[in-house]
This record gives structure tokens, C-alpha cells and sequence, in this order.
């Protein structure tokens, strides 16, 4: 496993891989890294022959009141975590990526202002910025994304399109901790009492599912959900909502694939979760 820092050694590396005809998949993350970015790594084996995983907390999807300062990063575990796993493991420096005077943005558009775009409005510009740059970069023939992060993947697949990129997406089933909290690398912030109560997310979205399953109206079981969750002991809830999966645009029927989709917080922690429907 190659641990590398720089573009031009990421690229010299590359060009061997690509000089033997083998083709690179890729899947990018933040570190402190768990079993949910280890089945993206596995996903992307079956589609590729070389493994890139990148690792950058990226400063500009972090609005100046989140936690990139805290935000937690464990590279040595990490590193130890990908070997044997991946091929090359990329660290890119927020110098080389962001030199002083960069300025170029992307806009996402309608959609990075919805859902998560509402309380993080530069979130998806953020996201969307540096995975352009990470894919020009490493110029992936197949990159994978967790569907954990629902809302993400429909815009990166919005991006790689739009800027015609020859990169298939492949989003990634989400992994769950044996009491079906969706895992991520933001569950260490909780409290042990609100470690407890986190699991009600997900059996709240299970329960609407149901109540969908049974044919009872959307407004109604979404109000049932919203009460439930906040019931459950969330300090605030900043949306449920029933989406297509396709377009993201709100639903309003059951008849083609949505996406039950949800945003609240525990303390200051929040958390996000979703379920095909
Ligand atoms: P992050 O490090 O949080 O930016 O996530 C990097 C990638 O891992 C993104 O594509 C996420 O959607 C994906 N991911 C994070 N958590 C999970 C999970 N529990 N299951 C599957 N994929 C995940």
C-alpha cells in the first residue's frame, strides 16, 4: 500500500498502473474511518483493478460554526485500517489543494439548497469542489460514494454528469451498527445517554416505512414520524422527508423508488439517516 501526499507523485504512480491497462477505482473520505468506508473500498474492488482511497478533511464544506477543528482524525488507525485493502492511500496537504488565492467555485444549484442544504447552505458547494478537484486528480474509471450520505451521491452524480466526466458513480448500501444506528464518523461526539436513544432514528424511518407499507397517507405518517423522533429524545429535528430517489424532488406518492430521508440532532451532534422505501 502506497502512502502518498503530493500530485505529482499521486500521478506518477497512476501512470504505471494505467501503463499495464489497469483501471482505478476510487473512493474518497474524511478518515476516522469505520466499517461503512471499508465496504466502499470493497465495492470498489469489484469493479476495479487498483484501489485508491483519499483521506482530507475538506476546510471548504465545513461552514465557520461546524466542527472541522474537531472533527476527529485518527490517520495512523486509518492507515492500518486500509492495508492490505487499498492500493494507495492519498493525503493530499489543504496547501496543495487549496493554494492561497484559490477562489474557483462550483454551485451546485436548486437542489444542494434543499434538505441538508438548508442548515449547511455551502455544504454541497464545498463537497462538490473538492471531489471535482480529487477526481481530476486521480481520474477514476469508477468512484464510490455511501448512499449513507443520500443527498451527496445525487449530487456528485449531478456534478460528474454535468461536467461530463467518464466516471461511473456507484452508490454504496449503508452500514449499520448492530442496533441499526447508520454509522458514522461523527457517533464518537455522542454522549453515552444519547448513544441510547441514537438508534430511534433509524427505527423511526423503519416505522414510517411501515405505515407507507400499509397505505396509510404520506403527510400523516411523515407528522407521525416527526413526533416519534423528537419523542424518542432528539433535541431538535431539522427534516423528514419523502423524496424520489431519482430526481430528489419531494413525493408524493409510493409507486416508484423514494427515499424516506432524515436530518436531527442529539445535543449538538447531528445526524443524518435515510431508507429506500
Ligand atoms: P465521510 O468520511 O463521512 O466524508 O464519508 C466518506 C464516504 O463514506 C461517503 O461516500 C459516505 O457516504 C460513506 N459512508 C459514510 N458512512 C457510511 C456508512 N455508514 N455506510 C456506507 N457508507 C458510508
Amino acid at each position: 500500500m502506497q502512502i502518498i501526499r503530493t500530485i505529482a507523485d499521486l500521478r506518477s504512480h497512476l501512470a504505471t498502473y494505467r501503463k499495464n491497462g489497469e483501471t482505478i477505482g476510487f473512493a474518497p473520505t474524511m478518515g476516522a474511518l469505520h466499517s461503512g468506508h471499508l465496504s466502499l473500498v470493497e465495492i470498489a474492488k469489484q469493479h476495479a483493478d487498483k484501489i485508491v482511497v483519499s483521506i482530507f478533511v475538506n476546510p471548504a464544506q465545513f461552514a465557520p460554526h461546524e466542527d472541522f477543528d474537531k472533527y476527529p482524525r485518527t490517520e495512523e488507525q486509518d492507515l492500518a485500517k486500509l492495508k492490505g485493502h487499498a492500493d494507495i492511500v492519498y493525503l493530499p496537504s489543504k496547501e496543495e489543494l487549496y493554494p492561497q488565492g484559490f477562489d474557483i467555485k462550483i454551485a451546485t444549484g436548486k437542489i444542494g439548497q434543499e434538505l441538508e442544504g438548508i442548515t449547511r447552505p455551502h455544504f454541497f458547494d464545498g463537497v462538490a469542489l473538492v471531489v471535482t478537484k480529487l477526481f481530476m486528480q486521480v481520474q477514476p474509471d469508477v468512484a464510490v460514494f455511501g448512499e449513507k450520505d443520500f443527498q451527496q451521491l445525487h449530487i456528485i452524480r449531478k456534478v460528474t454528469n454535468g461536467f461530463d466526466m467518464p466516471i461511473e458513480i456507484i452508490g454504496a448500501p449503508i452500514i449499520r451498527e448492530r442496533d441499526g444506528l447508520a454509522m458514522s464518523s461523527r457517533n464518537v461526539y455522542l454522549s453515552e445517554t444519547n448513544r441510547k436513544i441514537a438508534p430511534a432514528l433509524y427505527q423511526a424511518l423503519c416505522q414510517v416505512k411501515d405505515l407507507l407499507h400499509n397505505g396509510k397517507n404520506i403527510d400523516e405518517a411523515l407528522e407521525w414520524g416527526r413526533k416519534n423522533i423528537v419523542e424518542s429524545g432528539f433535541s431538535k429535528l431539522d427534516y423528514l422527508e419523502l423524496r424520489s430517489a431519482d430526481t430528489l424532488s419531494p413525493a408524493n406518492n409510493i409507486n416508484t423508488p423514494t427515499r424516506l430521508l432524515v436530518a436531527a440532532y442529539l445535543g449538538e451532534t447531528r445526524l443524518i439517516d435515510n431508507i429506500a422505501i
